[in-house]
């Protein structure tokens, strides 16, 4: 009677890397907080804010600082990263563009967002020359930058872990994106 029997103790670690790199672990989709601001339609007093131009912006971040809702400039351009499910587009249209809120650059076409269950809009596909390719595809789950090529603001992060026809996830804070009706 043999008791080898030492087979390792499954560590049942359920690795949740599924949200957006530092979110705080667990997601509780209760806490969603419909009284947060968001800059959406807010753009009196943001002359660069357009959805027809599309000449690069070369803002200073001072400037912007002036201009744009804190919670927004926070994102865009220090980098910060908004709680999940407290966005304004957790449950939102499929139809229609996603533009930047900084400056109303065309992003992603609402047909390309899916549900992750991140608590944070997140798209498979962006739309052509809408972002910096600056972004480091192709090895593995590095947390890559998404950046807006017109206005340079930082919208978010993308993973190669979405769906097909992409396999990307590209991971948006809410308060950096307007929307746009349409088909
Ligand atoms: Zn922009």
């Amino acid at each position: 009677m043999s008791s080898l029997h030492s087979l390792p103790t499954l560590l049942a670690v359920t690795l949740m890397f599924a949200g957006c790199g530092n979110s705080n672990g667990q997601m509780h989709p209760g806490t969603s907080d419909p009284t947060k601001s968001t800059a959406q339609s807010d753009h009196n007093g943001n002359p660069y804010y357009s959805t027809t131009a599309t000449e690069k912006l070369d803002v200073p971040q001072a400037e912007w600082k002036k201009i744009l809702p804190e919670d927004l400039y926070h994102v865009a351009f220090e980098k910060g990263t908004e709680r999940p499910f407290t966005g304004k587009f957790e449950k939102d249209p499929r139809t229609g563009t996603y533009r930047c809120a900084v400056c109303g650059n065309a992003l992603f076409d609402a047909h390309t967002k899916f549900e992750s269950g991140t608590g944070l809009p997140s798209y498979y596909q962006p739309l052509p020359n809408s972002l910096q390719d600056q972004m480091d595809l192709g090895h593995g789950m590095a947390r890559t930058e998404v950046i807006c090529k017109r206005c340079g603001a930082h919208l978010g992060h993308v993973f190669e872990d979405g769906p097909e026809p992409t396999g990307l996830r590209f991971c948006i804070n809410a308060v950096s994106l307007d929307h746009s009706p349409g088909k």
